[in-house]
């Protein structure tokens, strides 16, 4: 039985998807800005997409900027309002402390050039609370950035609460929508979202497509400069195979949204249900304010990376709560936020599972999950520690 759990990390491309992206590479080749027929027929194809994910999201098909990505909306979006901010003597951002390193990382950049951040907790939950960035907002606040769902708990901020705070307070609001878009309803004038990142290969569509959606009236600070594409904002000759095929699978992924969510709660909290069975375990984040697909879970005495190649041999693609990207074996930002410590959030899995996971997978999920971590406790010197009473055990 092999299943794919990670669709967090990425998910497997659909047909949809695959169809419009061999169509655009075979039929469209055209240059976007050239003047003949075949040029302005790749333009034509390029604003019937955009126009396409402007309303699935309710905005201007004039707000949607295509980029190469989430990292690189993320970069965008964070960096145009910092430097809008500056000019006006704006130099304070709040963000929090759970969201992807897209983010986080260029906040750090900016730190060095003088903005000063303010990262909010997440709390036990995985939740930001609405009343504390109402009093960290401060009169030089120029951004708010705060993911719509977590890429690695699956928590859902209040984004509507959220982006009304932001607009009274006239501060620009950006979400990182990555984990969002395609899975949840998303409302930029509902929501009150200045700016929004998405990716197209979260939500079924191919690797190194993506867009940024920014309110008119926003100025875009460009990351690539070069030809007039995008407005001027983004140059590059656009990337319209991938940008027709991630349309498609937005609006299959938007189409079928309901029904999929509905599936896959059922399933996630059946898998929650039967992991909580294993001893000394806990769930990472809010049972409820979590996406569908989300399941994550900490167990105590064990290490995650060796649970992840146990369950690789038995068919399971999930994932852990170290960051392996670096090749170090840093426990996760997210878990240590959410108060783990860092004995806890080193045993952790993730489990992002797709639309069309079943009962008998769900199962075999939570029977190898049980097998693996009792044989890995049954030698681990944690456990020996913890069972022997010489440790305390954290998690009960
Ligand atoms: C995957 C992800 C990103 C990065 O998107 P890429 O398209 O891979 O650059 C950013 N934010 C979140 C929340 C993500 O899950």
């Amino acid at each position: 039985m092999n299943i794919y759990a990670d669709n967090a990390a990425t998910t497997e491309m659909s047909e949809a998807a695959i169809n419009a992206m061999t169509d655009g590479m075979r039929n469209w080749y055209g240059n976007p800005s050239s003047l003949y027929t075949i040029g302005q027929k790749a333009k034509e194809k390029l604003e019937e997409a955009r126009a396409e994910i402007a309303g699935i999201i309710h905005a201007q098909p004039r707000e949607i900027i295509f980029t190469s990505g989430g990292s690189e909306a993320d970069n965008q979006a964070i960096l145009t309002a910092a430097l809008n901010g500056k000019k006006k003597g704006k130099t304070h951002i709040i963000s929090s402390a759970f969201e992807h390193h897209a983010v986080l990382h260029t906040l750090k950049k900016l730190e060095k050039d003088g903005f000063t951040v303010t990262l909010l907790p997440v709390h036990e939950s995985g939740l930001v609370r609405p009343d504390e960035l109402e009093a960290a907002l401060r009169e030089d606040t120029c951004l708010v950035t705060i993911m719509t769902a977590n890429n690695e708990i699956g928590t859902i901020q209040p984004i509507a609460e959220i982006g009304a705070i932001c607009r009274a307070r006239h501060v620009v609001f950006h979400t990182d929508a990555v984990q969002a878009v395609g899975h949840l309803p998303i409302d930029v004038e509902a929501q009150q979202i200045d700016m929004l990142s998405a990716s197209a290969h979260k939500f079924h569509g191919p690797k190194g497509v993506g867009f940024l959606y920014a309110r008119k009236g926003i100025v875009l600070q460009n990351l690539i400069e070069g030809g007039a594409q995008e407005r001027g904002k983004r140059a590059g000759t656009e990337n319209l195979p991938g940008i027709l095929g991630m349309t498609a699978a937005l609006k299959e992924a938007v189409g079928a949204m309901e029904q999929h969510n509905t599936h896959m709660k059922k399933i996630r909290d059946y898998l929650i249900r039967g992991l909580s069975e294993i001893p000394h375990s806990a769930l990472n984040g809010d049972a409820e304010r979590r996406l569908s697909g989300n399941v994550n879970f900490s167990f105590e005495g064990i290490e995650g990376e060796s649970l992840l190649i146990l369950l690789d041999q038995k068919g399971i693609s999930a994932s852990s709560g170290s960051a392996c990207t670096s090749g170090a074996l840093d426990p996760s930002h997210v878990l240590l936020a959410i108060g783990r410590v860092h004995d806890v959030a080193h045993g952790s899995l993730r489990l992002s599972i797709g639309e069309d996971i079943t009962v008998q997978e769900a199962d075999h999920i939570i029977e190898a999950t049980k097998e693996v971590v009792a044989y890995l406790r049954s030698f681990s010197p944690v456990w020996r520690d913890l069972t022997e009473g010489k440790k305390e055990f954290i998690l009960k």
